[in-house]
């Protein structure tokens, strides 16, 4: 974390300095409908931009209390870590380390434990998987918006009615909003509220009314499956009550256990009966009663003795998915690929968006419903401010659907799959081992880390793709360790990867390259920010720091000992701020005291180096060679639009 750049300030330097005067609340940049976790991260990311106008409202009189989501994968952390946010998850969440499989004992019909494995692999992420309450991460979330120069809350008790696009050219999106938290006690006044908006994204769940409004339905199957779930605090003699635990019985059903942060509460997912057509999960009358009974069937011969139920829900899922992720996009692949370039195509930028269970939703088996919501609202977040703010082209929003749309299918076919197993009721020893495989394999997947974006305006080719194995274009930028230069700082590469919009180039010098006058890498920093044609003095405004726009980092492969920051090009010791003072955290060397250095960790060719390119969500857009400066040039001039005011 870096601050005082402007000059000394005691106190928390969490909390902006600076606030944005109150701007109109009927005439917003972006109204965001629903506090869940896909809208939260999308107001989050959007406060880090002071220039925007965001409003966020919420039908529920205030925060999540208690309940829904627990699982947040690998990556959901590592972009809680871009937040700021990723260490108070850790420290307060059941770390998923293990995941046991039960099921019949084949010889006796007993319970018994098939398996035991480890359920993070060996440097996958640098993070962990964890269990925490969606309320918890809510509440994170919360923290960073009140925090940010917007001091931004949730407008509760606020619910969207009505929602459509008019004529109008600055703002031309109509929502209609009343409040929803009228009691007999304290009326409120139901006048409806308009609001115009550039955009509007509909972050706002599986019964979606700004989904509902475009006139879209979620298609898929039916959701039929109802599923009991409940957290609670219990006695019972099944060993591994601590671990995560897949229970498959042989007569009464399937059971999932997930440990709860704070060392005693479980939760056990229990699934229930298929509804009939037209039939709710409220009809059948479930209970705390009835999941208890049913757990306890499950576990026999082991005891269950429930002392407390902490939240329970019984909930209908199915598999199911929006073909249409924003107002334009009808038909995504042909839509996107008959782009004009100005990204208008007749006039038909993107304004209303759905992100979350609004466009997707899927078994809670996978764990994925709160991860992939926010995923979505990561990946459209900063296209909406650097759209809204000027400095990218409208078409850059048509990604959104043509990423998240992707992804989403991805989800539900792999939801199925799982379900289907997890639900079969083992009949050999070979099929229970096959849910258990699949489960493994799987496991990279659930951990969000496969995701991998098409090629498109901001993902490239993969020609060069070889010059670091390990770091691939179109998947999340994979951290591993450095020492940071000036101060010899143990830590993570990928922590440079703040949610705060920027662009970053990534170098990773050849062998011998110190960062001298003359080297690849003087080279190359003297072109992005001196060359006119080079992306950094092309694209960064006047009176805004050099790296505001586009942030460089470079990786020696020295030791930090061995280097002379003197040595190193302006660039790589920029100075900024109001004082002109030195920004010392640019450079890198390998942390080498635990095995491979991050060169052989990722794959990176140690003799040619690589330029890497990563978006502002952490994915990478490029891997280049050092010395291909048109590859370089072209990927920010795909997408971005120059300052009326130009740096240099
Ligand atoms: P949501 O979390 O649903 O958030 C949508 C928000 O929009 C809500 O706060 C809602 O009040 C608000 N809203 C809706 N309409 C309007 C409107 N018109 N105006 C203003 N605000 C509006 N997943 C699991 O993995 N495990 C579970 O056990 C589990 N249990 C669940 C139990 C329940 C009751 C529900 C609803 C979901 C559960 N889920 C569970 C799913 C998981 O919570 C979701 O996948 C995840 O929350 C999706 O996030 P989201 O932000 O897209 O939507």
């Amino acid at each position: 974390m870096q601050y005082h750049q402007d000059g000394f300030r005691p106190g928390n330097p969490s909390l902006a300095e600076q606030v944005v005067p109150p701007r109109s609340r009927s005439n917003v940049d972006v109204l965001v409908v629903g506090s869940g976790p896909a809208g939260l991260t999308l107001a989050a990311q959007l406060t880090a931009f002071p220039g925007l106008s965001v409003r966020i409202v919420e039908q529920r009189p205030g925060p999540l209390q208690v309940g829904q989501a627990d699982g947040i994968a690998c990556r959901s952390m590592e972009m809680f870590q871009a937040f700021g946010f990723a260490e108070k998850v850790s420290k307060e969440a059941y770390w998923v380390n293990e995941t046991v499989f039960w099921r019949p004992d084949a010889a006796t019909g007993r319970l018994a434990r098939a398996d035991r494995i480890q359920d993070v692999e060996d440097d996958l992420s640098e993070m962990p998987h964890v269990i925490l309450s969606q309320a918890r991460v809510h509440d994170f979330y919360l923290e960073v918006m009140a925090q940010s120069t917007h001091r931004l809350v949730p407008d509760y008790g606020c619910q969207l009615i009505d929602v459509k696009r008019t004529g109008d050219v600055e703002y031309p999106v109509m929502a209609t909003l009343r409040r929803s938290d009228s009691t007999a006690d304290t009326p409120t006044d139901d006048t409806p509220e308009v609001v115009h908006a550039r955009y509007i994204v509909g972050c706002d769940g599986a019964r979606s009314t700004v989904r509902r409004a475009l006139g879209y339905r979620l298609e898929g199957e039916a959701a039929r499956q109802l599923w009991g779930v409940m957290d609670v605090l219990a006695v019972t003699d099944f060993p591994d009550v601590r671990l995560k635990a897949a229970i498959q019985s042989a007569d009464h059903g399937s059971l999932l256990i997930i440990p709860r942060e704070g060392g005693f509460m479980v939760r056990m997912y229990i699934e229930l009966d298929e509804l009939d057509d037209g039939e709710r999960a409220g009809d059948r009358g479930v209970t705390p009663e009835t999941l208890i009974a049913k757990a306890t069937a499950i576990l026999s011969p082991y005891t269950l003795d429930v002392k407390e139920v902490a939240w329970w829900s019984a909930y209908e899922i199915g598999q199911r998915l929006s073909d249409r992720f924003d107002d334009v996009s009808s038909d995504i692949s042909s839509d996107i690929s008959g782009d004009d370039g100005d990204g208008e195509r007749s006039g038909r930028t993107p304004r209303i968006f759905i992100a979350g269970d609004a466009c997707h939703t899927h078994s809670p088996k996978a764990g994925q419903g709160m991860n992939v919501g926010m995923a979505d609202a990561f990946n459209l977040g900063w296209k909406l401010a650097s759209v809204i703010e000027g400095r990218s082209r409208p078409a850059l929003l048509h990604t959104y659907t043509e990423e998240r749309h992707a992804k989403a299918k991805e989800l539900i076919d792999f939801d199925k799959v799982i379900s289907s197993l997890f639900s079969a009721k083992p009949t050999s020893s070979q099929e229970a081992e096959q849910f258990q495989q699949y489960f493994q394999k799987q496991a990279r997947y659930t951990a969000g880390v496969e995701t991998r974006y098409e090629p498109s305006m901001i993902t490239g080719g993969v020609a060069t793709q070889h010059l670091s194995s390990g770091l691939v274009v179109g998947m999340r930028f994979h951290s591993a360790p450095v020492i940071r230069l000036a101060d010899a700082k143990p830590m993570q590469l990928g922590h440079v990867l703040e949610a705060d919009g920027r662009w970053r180039i990534i170098v990773f010098a050849p062998a011998g390259d110190r960062g001298q006058a003359g080297g690849a890498v003087a080279q190359l920093c003297s072109f992005l920010a001196d060359d006119p044609a080079g992306p950094i003095r092309r694209y960064t405004p006047d009176g805004v720091d050099v790296d505001d726009v586009i942030d460089v980092r470079a990786v020696f492969q020295g030791s930090h000992r061995d280097m002379d920051l003197g040595l190193l090009p302006p660039l790589l010791t920029p100075t900024k701020g109001r004082l002109g003072v030195i920004d010392y955290q640019k450079s890198f060397c390998p942390d080498v005291r635990n095995g491979p250095d991050i060169f052989d960790q990722r794959g990176i060719d140690r003799d040619a180096g690589a330029v890497i390119v990563v978006r502002p969500d952490q994915y990478i857009a490029d891997v280049l060679s050092i010395t291909d400066r048109a590859a370089l040039a072209e990927r920010f001039d795909q997408l971005m639009i120059e300052p009326v005011t130009r740096s240099g």
